[in-house]
Order: C-alpha cells, then structure tokens, then sequence
C-alpha cells in the first residue's frame, strides 16, 4: 500500500511559510481519504493554523499547545468529512521532520480526540522541515484500531509539480539507460518520472506517441484507456502498431509496445470510455492524465477529474482545415494544461458543450435528433496526420517536464497553441469563473469521492 498526499501549490506554500518560521508552529491540515486500489490518496483541503493565543510554549525545538488551538478544526474537519492532519515544524535546514519521544507522547495523548472529534476515526501526523524554497516531511495515519501507516508521498500540485518522497525513504540512484536524461534535468527527477503514475486516456496518434515518449523517458506506471479496436487506417500514425494487429484493441497492441521498450513497465489497461462511471473511477489511482481523446464528453470529465481529484491534466487536441477543394490549409493544435488554479476547458471554452450532449445519448436518439436539426452529427471521421498528432505529443510531454523540472517563464501558460501551418507557437493563461467548480471558492478542490462521483450523472450502462 502506498499513501500519496496530494497537496495544492498555495496549500503547499502555507506548509512551506510555516516550515521556515525560526520557532516550532503547529496546524490542523484536513484532508478527505480516497482508496484506490490497493493504494490511500489524502486530498488535502485546508489547513487550520493554531492561533497564537493557544501556543503556550514556543521555541525552536519545542512546542506546548492548549487544546483550544486545534479543537475547532476536528469540527471544521467533522462538517468537511475530512480526516484531520496533525501538523507541525522542525525548523532548520539541518532539522530532520521525524517525531521525537514528545511527538510519540503527544500522538498517543491527542490521537483518540482527533479519530472521534472528527468523526473520521482517524489520525494523521504532518512533520516538515524546510530546505531551501521547499521542504521535507515525514507523515503517519493511525486508525482507531488497525495499524499506523506511513505516508509515503506527498505530490503538490499548482503551478509546479512536485513529487516528494517521505524523508526515510531511501532514495535510488536511476539506472545508466537514463544517464543522457540525467544529464538534462538531474537524478531526482529521473527518479520521480519512475515513481509517478500516468493515465493517459486514448491510445490512438497523440495517446500513443504520447505513451511512448513517457516509457523512453523513465515513466514506468501507467494507465492506459480506450474503447476501440486498431483499424487499418490507424496504421498510419499509430505508435506500436502494425498491420497484423488490425483489429485488436489498442490498449493491448500499445501496451505490447511499450512492455517491449522496458519490460520493468507496470502497465494497466482499461478497454472502455472515459464517460463511463467506472472508467473514470479507475483513474482515481493517478497523480497525472494526458486527455488525447478527441470526444468532447470525455473532456467534461477529464475537467472534473481535474478539480475533484486534485489530478492534473495535460489536455491535447489538434484541428485540421481545409478549403473548398478539401486541401489543407490550417494545422492548429494545443496543449491545455488543467491543474489547481487554472481555468477548465469549460471556462476556456475549449468543450463544444452541443456535442458532449449528443455524445453522451444513445445511437439511435442521436441519429433522431440530428435529423431534426437539434444535435450535431457525430462519427465523421476526420483527417489526422501522424507529423501534427506526433508535434503536440512531444508539446504536451515538454509541458510535464517544465512542471516538474521548471525550466519555463515563472509565471506559466496553461496552454500552448501551436499554429503550424504558420510555423507559430503562441502561449495564453486562462483563470476559473467565480461560479465555476474549477474555482476555489466552490469547495470543490479535492471534493473526492462525494456522492455524484465527480458532480455528475452518469448514464447507467
Ligand atoms: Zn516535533
Ligand atoms: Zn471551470
């Protein structure tokens, strides 16, 4: 089992402000529990400082607080339906975040207060210890009964991403395969592109060269989802595909593929649309998404995966244009990057919202109604060339290593256009409208499993 904490970047900057304070400072940070798999998500959701009246001893390797400094957050925590973290600072860049004998003492004096208060039955611990502009940390959850588990990763997500492994953990040198990458960006970041878990939904030209540039890089879990099967025409731009597995489902001819490149791949696949509750329930398990489907419903949903679950998204799409003669005239593709803070593809606009409704209807009344005129006609097959689908692959994988490595302008796109009929790259950001999901205020940051998975109907199958 391996428990991820995942924490929005200006969460994470409170906890980082809070870690460089010269005296020991303490909070309650809360956070709703998600199980997937066999693996513990937290979705961290605010974080309740004690306030100073309730400090009544303070000091740089010390800290006595009244219990009015952290009650009222078990019932903030109890009303959020969230599992209270109790977290407090070693300071120093050479303070180790590990509980001393006091830290044990004071777990086993408050850890029942905070499973009932709570109404959770749980207890998270929190220690950080600042290094540099970051900080390292070391964590525990204590069930009322049952055995306490480390938390073992903690993956900030806003405008970097940053995955940080607990502070015991011993880290691992990458192997001599990665040493021209490890010349580019450095061994931590090598070793976090193996750990990190990747969905990518849609196996076919961008997922597929996406998936493959992953795998090359070091990425070595991923998730792969698609409903069809390869058809010949696929050949054409496909990444692993060849004409004897024409009519196999993609997902196993790309994971074929990919297991061929590194046989130390952990790799699942889901045959399935994203649209349905269970396929979208599957990714739940990832700290990350690459949207490469060209369907419109599943962009909704990769929208709210986004907000809900505190998973980034790196949507791509590319647009050919013709003119009359039905030659190519516009080659425009993007890469819109969907983390906390930034707008959607619904508040971009970037979802035609009339075909994500004909999407989500049956054959049948789809056919009905747009032969009456009230639904746009679904299933033309598109032009797609694998020079355009390759170009914004390799510009959505770019976006993911800037966010992790952060080699980019500080204040970052969250979309990248690339016109290439005008050899031309143009960059925009793009912020949540106030009464959206996707913005803050709503709540909605990490909402979990609440009941409509994600906000929405699903269409029962
Ligand atoms: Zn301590
Ligand atoms: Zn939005």
């Amino acid at each position: 089992m391996t428990t991820t904490l995942v924490i929005p970047g200006p969460l994470s900057e409170e906890v980082a402000t809070a870690s460089r304070n010269s005296m020991e400072c303490a909070a309650v940070l809360l956070a709703r529990r998600i199980e997937a798999g066999r693996d513990v998500r937290l979705l961290a959701r605010s974080l309740h400082p004690v306030p100073p009246e309730a400090y009544i001893e303070q000091s740089p390797h010390h800290l006595l607080i009244a219990s009015q400094g952290y009650v009222p957050a078990l019932g903030a925590a109890e009303a959020d339906h969230a599992v209270p973290i109790w977290f407090h600072t070693h300071p120093g860049e050479e303070g180790a975040p590990l509980p001393s004998n006091h830290d044990r003492q004071v777990d086993r004096e408050i850890a029942d207060l905070f499973q009932l208060r709570s109404g959770s039955g749980l207890y998270g611990t929190l220690i950080a210890s600042p290094r540099g502009a970051d900080y390292v940390f070391s964590g525990e959850l204590t069930p009322e009964t049952g055995e306490t588990s480390s938390i073992d990763r903690l993956w900030v997500v806003g405008e970097r991403w940053k995955l940080m492994p607990a502070f015991a953990r011993q880290a691992t040198l990458p192997e001599a395969l990665f040493d021209r990458n490890v010349r580019a960006f450095g061994p931590a970041i090598q070793t976090i592109l193996g750990d990190l878990r990747i969905g990518i939904v849609g196996a076919g030209g961008t997922g597929s060269a996406v998936a493959e540039q992953l795998v090359r890089l070091g990425v070595r879990h991923l998730l792969l989802i698609d409903n069809d099967s390869l058809s010949e025409s696929n050949v054409t731009r496909v990444y692993g595909s060849t004409p004897g597995r024409v009519g196999q489902l993609k997902v196993e001819v790309l994971r074929d593929h990919l297991l061929a490149i590194a046989s130390d791949l952990d790799c699942s696949i889901v045959d399935g649309m994203i649209t349905t509750r269970s396929v979208a329930w599957a990714l739940r398990s990832c700290d990350l998404i690459f949207g490469c489907t060209d369907d419109n419903a599943g962009r909704l949903v990769l929208s709210r995966i986004s907000t809900y679950l505190l998973t980034p998204v790196i949507d791509v799409g590319v647009l050919l244009s013709s003119d009359q003669a039905g030659t190519l005239i516009g080659i425009d593709a993007r890469v819109t990057t969907l983390t906390p803070g930034a707008g959607c593809l619904v508040c971009r606009n970037r979802v035609d919202l009339g075909r994500a409704s004909a999407e989500m209807k049956s054959p049948d009344e789809r056919q009905r109604l747009a032969n009456e005129g009230y639904a746009p006609a679904l299933g033309r097959v598109e032009p797609a060339v694998v020079a355009f689908t390759t170009a914004v692959a390799a510009a959505a994988v770019n976006e993911l290593l800037d966010r992790l490595i952060g080699y980019g302008p500080p204040e970052r796109p969250t979309e990248t256009l690339l016109r290439l009929h005008e050899r031309e790259i143009s960059t925009n950001r793009a912020f949540p409208h106030d009464a959206h999901y996707c913005h803050q205020a709503q709540g909605k940051w990490g909402a979990g499993d609440e009941d409509p998975f994600l906000g929405q109907l699903w269409v029962t199958v």
